[in-house]
């Protein structure tokens, strides 16, 4: 999706960090953090929001890779976040889980 932030991201037109990547996703440091640590887990296919999946083993490897970077970062104690749609508040029309962590 050409005016997509997250997909600017994956394809390196907006830089940024990639502190995680696998064949399914991608997690960056969010640009404003709500908490020491909030990261963003992005898959790499756009889809809207949770409303539009069709195929939940996404979200199984979303989940894995999680618990993959909560390790590497040293994550033990965390929220995960999925804000669905704008009244929500989604501000990204991308899907993505939010870790936070103190
Ligand atoms: P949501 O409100 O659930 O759509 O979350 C979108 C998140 O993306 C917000 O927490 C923003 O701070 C974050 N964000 C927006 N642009 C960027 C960016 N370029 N790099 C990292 N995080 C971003
Ligand atoms: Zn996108």
């Amino acid at each position: 999706m050409s005016n997509c932030i997250f997909c600017k991201i994956l394809n390196k037109e907006i830089p940024s960090e990639f502190i995680y990547e696998d064949e399914t996703c991608f997690a960056i440091n969010d640009i404003n953090p709500k908490a020491k640590k909030h990261i963003l887990v992005i898959p790499k296919e756009h889809i809207e929001s949770l409303n539009e999946v069709e195929n939940f083993d996404l979200i199984k490897k979303l989940f894995e890779a999680i618990k993959k970077i909560n390790k590497k970062e040293n994550i033990t104690h965390f929220k995960t976040l999925i804000n669905t749609g704008s009244k929500a508040g989604q501000e990204v029309m991308h899907l993505h889980i939010h870790i936070l962590s103190d």
